[in-house]
């Protein structure tokens, strides 16, 4: 087993993954040969008898470990686009060693002090910015983890990183107890008036693979939204609405009030450990938004603008349900099920119409387009390198001065790839001893498929997901950086969403859809009078939609930028969060946060406010291309030069400034959104 992978990377055309001559079994020997290998660049590092200098420290441990990335990206890629039992056995197995590893690293203390001793020189060393960067990246690396504390802290931060990681699992293990446990079985045809024969169809297979008769509807969203967006029934809505509504809150052997209290006190104890005032500070240090009280600012200004548009589209929807079904006061229950029939009857747009100006391969062109005419890119079809799937496509990407990247895209459904669309990278940007290496990038979607009869044809919120994908693929394809690690979408969490966003606004424009948008048969440009019905349908109740992300980040905040130790009651405390954004009546049985996975399981606690800051920020940035035309060099050059080829070399404020000239504000977002007239 000598002749591993490792040495086959060397001799691909454009040194890129070579997919076919990898067999399953290579990669976990390829693993521990490459951990082992960047072990001994670590302790390379350490055990140097030099004095620790930015450039054998700093940036030695930046360049460490690069076969070893390597094969991660391949393995892990391939486990999300093309998977198997085998591959996920391996995932399994080489997961701890990999984690085990990166521990290694970060509890190093060898390793810190030189670390240290480079960052208490700082001011002396007269760095590059993007050194710089590197520097403070590095260093927080490991205070941020507890570097910095005693004995008897560390030995504390690593108990309540442990509690806090069984806390987190235990929440999503009840969460998902509580949506399997839930059943509503129906006998009666009519009790599933109104939804649309796929959704019954499917509740029907729900039924007959429990091996009842009838109709089965859960929690599980592809047979929740359906339900309260179609259903007639208002009694069974309301019924499936409050067991939506109730999870983790019934005082059960599956409630979470407990634990998120328990989750809410550790962060905060663990960010006072560590020097910081609250979660949400620790937190922010390492966003564009920076401090919680921007967070807060921000939120509660979009609110002041979003409010009074809420409110009116509410009357209106109220006025609409009371006209339609005699309803005096609006429910939770009611909300999905009456937009849907508002929106059919303003807009009635259907994706049927639309589709046959979308085949893919026009989207594809279009989308090349118009990174051609902004930032000069080709993409050429090239079939000299390998594919991990027939179905992929592989480019060579050029400008006037020569290959900028290769590019994979793959778009359709098949079974061993997960759902979504995603950007990812297979080999990373970076300037190294004079040579840039340049980035090997791929999107992956789940898009229609041909068939023998009909082209991919894709709804328009497909075309906007590929437009979005290919926004952070520019991010990958465009970097220019001297450090990996700094490189590309290696940025803020809340700037990351800035390039893919952006992209989406090309979508609604029509000196844009005049480019690809034809009719696959006839050739005709997409009619300006579907393109306006489009634009008005997708900031269709925008004002409550806008609320109700601003209450989910006051509620996020409202957890971790305090000091949560006087909170005894989630209900309580939540319905107080809430107060200022609430449209609909409360109900006593339901509470937010005993399900608020994104906070108190996923990675967004102290995060949720992103959402909007992310359409605050492309929204700003696409005005500054529309007053001086969507396909102007300046600007695109400008995005290019300050954004785009940046990566997380410096802060983005810094970044965005120099590309706008000034911060972002949210008025385009809300001039977008129909909110201010
Ligand atoms: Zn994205």
């Amino acid at each position: 087993m000598d002749m591993t992978i490792l040495n086959r990377y060397f001799n691909t055309a454009y040194n890129t993954a070579p997919f076919s001559k990898i067999k399953t079994e290579d990669y976990l020997p390829a693993f521990k040969i490459g951990i082992k290998n960047a072990k001994a660049e670590i302790t390379a590092i350490v055990n140097n008898k030099d004095t620790p200098t930015f450039k054998n420290t700093i940036e030695a441990l930046d360049y460490s470990g690069k076969e070893l990335d390597r094969i991660s990206s391949i393995f892990f890629n391939l486990n999300s686009a093309e998977t198997n039992e085998d591959i996920q056995n391996i995932a399994q197995e080489v997961s701890p060693l990999l984690s085990e590893f990166s521990n290694d690293i970060t509890l190093n203390e060898d390793l810190f002090k030189r670390v240290k001793a480079v960052y208490d020189l700082k001011s002396t060393l007269e760095l590059t910015t993007e050194q710089e960067t590197l520097l403070d990246k590095k260093y927080k690396g490991f205070s941020r983890n507890g570097a910095n504390l005693t004995k008897d802290k560390k030995e504390r931060l690593r108990t309540i990183d442990k509690e806090s990681s069984q806390l987190k699992l235990k929440f999503g293990e009840h969460i998902l107890a509580e949506t399997n446990k839930f059943e509503m079985y129906l006998t009666d045809e009519s009790d599933l008036s109104g939804l649309p024969d796929g959704a019954k169809e499917a509740a029907k297979q729900l039924a007959e693979a429990r091996g009842k008769d009838g109709w089965l509807i859960t929690l599980d969203y592809p047979s929740y939204i359906p339900f309260m967006t179609y259903a007639d029934n208002r009694e069974l809505r309301e019924q499936l609405s409050k067991a939506f509504g109730s999870k983790g809150f019934k005082n059960d052997e599956l409630d979470n009030q407990d634990i998120v209290l328990r989750i809410a006190k550790l962060r905060f104890e663990r960010a006072q450990l560590l020097g910081y005032k609250t979660h949400a500070h620790f937190v922010l240090e390492e966003r564009m938004a920076e401090t919680p009280e921007k967070v807060k600012t921000f939120l509660n200004e979009l609110l002041a603008k979003a409010k009074p548009a809420a409110d009116e589209e509410f009357k209106k929807l109220e006025g609409f349900a009371k006209d339609l079904h005699g309803i005096d006061q609006l429910q939770k229950w009611d909300s999905a099920y009456y937009s849907e029939k508002l929106k059919q009857k303003l807009f009635s747009l259907d994706d049927e119409q639309l589709k046959p100006y979308f085949k893919l391969e026009n989207v594809i062109d279009g989308v090349f387009t118009v990174a051609k005419k902004l930032f000069g890119l080709q993409f050429e079809e090239i079939d000299t390198i390998d594919k991990y799937h027939e179905d992929v496509m592989t480019y060579k990407v050029t400008d006037d001065g020569g290959l900028i990247a290769i590019f994979y895209a793959d778009f359709f459904p098949r079974s061993g790839k997960r759902n979504g669309a995603w950007m990812t990278s297979y080999k990373p940007q970076m300037i190294k001893d004079g040579h840039n290496h340049r980035p090997h990038v791929s999107i992956v979607c789940n898009f229609t498929k041909p068939t023998k009869s009909k082209p991919s044809l894709l709804t328009f919120n497909e075309v906007t997901t590929l437009f979005h994908e290919f926004g952070h693929a520019l991010h990958g394809i465009l970097a220019n950086t001297t450090y990996p690690s700094l490189s590309g979408t290696s940025v803020y969490w809340d700037f990351v969403e800035l390039p893919s966003q952006i992209l989406e606004n090309w979508c609604y424009e029509e000196e844009t859809l005049k480019l690809f948008a034809k009719h696959y048969k006839t050739g005709e440009v997409i009619p300006m009078e579907l393109i306006e019905k489009i634009k008005a349908s997708s900031t269709f109740h925008e004002g409550m939609q806008t609320l109700r992300q601003i209450s989910f980040g006051l509620l996020d905040m409202s957890w971790h930028g305090v000091d949560p130790s006087g909170i005894n009651d989630v209900k309580t405390y939540e319905a107080e969060a809430f107060s200022g954004t609430n449209l609909y009546p409360d109900v006593a049985e339901n509470c937010m946060s005993t399900s608020f996975a994104h906070i108190f399981q996923g990675g967004y606690s102290s995060g949720y406010y992103s959402y909007k800051w992310a359409e605050v920020l492309d929204a700003d940035a696409f005005e500054y291309f529309k007053e001086e035309g969507i396909f102007s060099k300046t600007v695109a050059d400008k995005f290019k030069t300050y954004i785009l080829s940046q990566g997380g070399t410096e802060n983005p404020m810094t970044m965005y400034k120099k590309f706008r000239g000034q911060e972002p504000k949210p008025e385009a977002l809300l001039r977008r959104a129909g909110l201010l007239k």
